[in-house]
């Protein structure tokens, strides 16, 4: 199944060797009866688990009775999914689409839209951060700094600073009167999992305000629980002008993306002006509507932020790790490069039952799914240290 994969479809990923066959929680089975403990939870889309039966009710429920209307009319699951999502991210409105890039270039069309009516701008910019990861569209790797994101897509979408992540001063300096948005990771997750410095957020929040200019913040991975809060911005307990988000909001199920914003913001887009055929669309918010009210009771924002102490202090004590990030059940692991690089790390996990992703170099990542117990948690620890062994 492999070969066949390999052979009738195009390169664009690099799998682990493994076909999964079935998944419940945090666990999947492949073809062969074989279990892993997944610690990738599809880049944070699974954090509530693989086959939540909340989730899934909600979406077996929603498949017998309407599946898609298109915008064109309304449907009885859009109006809950619309408010529930905007109070979750307190704020007025919000404006749904499916994958993550549709988001991100909705809160890019909004940004600008803003900046032309709003501010009256002419040629509008955004500022960026570099080793950012945003999507694969066109405009979205036209600011990307990783070559095989960007090298060969050109020509290139023109109006975006890229500065220095982690840095205020390199966001005060990039501001011009053209400047209409500051876009960000509140932690950069495909970078490996990369904290910005202490309150650098907090100060992103002020020179956002002070200039006039939106702060966009894209909660993609980071949002919906991943950190221990409800949002990674919350850890500085800032407000972004708009949240970006996706991933977990489709609980695994189907893709819902979505930007959330106030009107003074979200309302410069009109009838006609922007859209999908299937955002929004009535599975996609019942679905939704399961995950909003998991976020609103708390309690995996609460497990994320104690099972993540526990994983850190773990990680931090192993053999053949040099750093460590992250926040809650999130963790960018440098290994010694010395020692293998990232991939032939993985491929070791796996043969110990765990599945995880490098990210560049020497890094992996884990994030498992935020239902794992604590056993499943120090278990995965203990195989990952056995797996270091086989190279040490
Ligand atoms: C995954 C991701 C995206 C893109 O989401 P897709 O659904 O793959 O289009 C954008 N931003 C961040 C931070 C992401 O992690």
């Amino acid at each position: 199944m492999v070969e066949l994969s390999d052979r009738r479809s195009a390169h664009n990923y690099h799998p682990l060797p493994v076909v999964i066959a079935h998944a419940e929680g945090a666990w999947v089975t492949d073809v062969e009866g074989k279990r892993y403990l997944d610690c990738l939870a599809g880049y944070s889309s699974l954090n509530f688990g693989h086959g939540n039966p909340e989730i899934l009710a909600a979406a077996r429920a929603q498949l017998d009775r309407v599946t898609l209307t298109s915008r064109a009319f309304y449907h009885d699951q859009f109006a809950a999914f619309a408010a529930g999502l905007a109070d979750l991210c307190g704020k007025d409105m919000i404006l749904p689409m499916n994958t993550g890039a549709e988001a991100v270039e909705t809160a890019i069309k909004v940004a600008r839209k803003w900046g032309h009516e709003v501010k009256g701008v002419r040629e509008p910019n955004i500022i960026v951060m570099e080793d950012n990861f945003h999507g694969r569209t066109t405009t979205i790797v036209s600011f990307s700094t990783d070559p095989d994101a960007r090298d060969g897509y050109g020509p290139y979408t023109p109006g975006f600073k890229i500065v220095k992540y982690g840095s205020a001063d390199a966001i005060r300096d990039a501001i011009d009167e053209n400047t209409v948005a500051v876009l960000l990771e509140p932690i950069q997750g495909e970078a490996g999992v990369l904290v910005p410095p202490d309150g650098y957020l907090t100060q992103v929040r002020e020179i956002c305000t002070a200039a006039d200019i939106l702060f966009i913040a894209d909660e993609i991975q980071s949002g919906l629980g991943r950190t221990g809060q409800t949002f990674a911005c919350d850890h500085e307990g800032v407000v972004p002008d708009m949240y970006v988000l996706g991933k977990a909001l489709g609980g695994g199920v189907v893709p819902v993306s979505a930007v959330a914003a106030n009107a003074d913001v979200l309302g410069v887009i009109r009838p006609g002006q922007h859209g999908s055929t299937f955002g929004g669309n009535p599975l996609a918010c019942a679905v939704g509507n399961a995950v909003i009210n998991i976020l609103n009771r708390g309690e995996f924002q609460t497990r994320a932020r104690e099972l993540g102490e526990r994983l850190h202090d773990r990680l931090r004590a192993l053999p053949g790790v040099i750093t460590v990030r992250g926040r809650g059940l999130w963790a960018g692991v440098d290994i010694d490069p010395s020692l293998a690089t990232g991939r032939q790390v993985c491929e070791a996990m796996m043969r110990q039952g765990v599945l995880a992703k490098d990210t560049h170099g020497s890094t992996i990542r884990l994030a498992p799914p935020l239902v794992i117990s604590a056993a499943d948690l120090d278990w995965a620890v203990d195989r990952l240290e056995l797996a270091l062994k086989e190279f040490a």
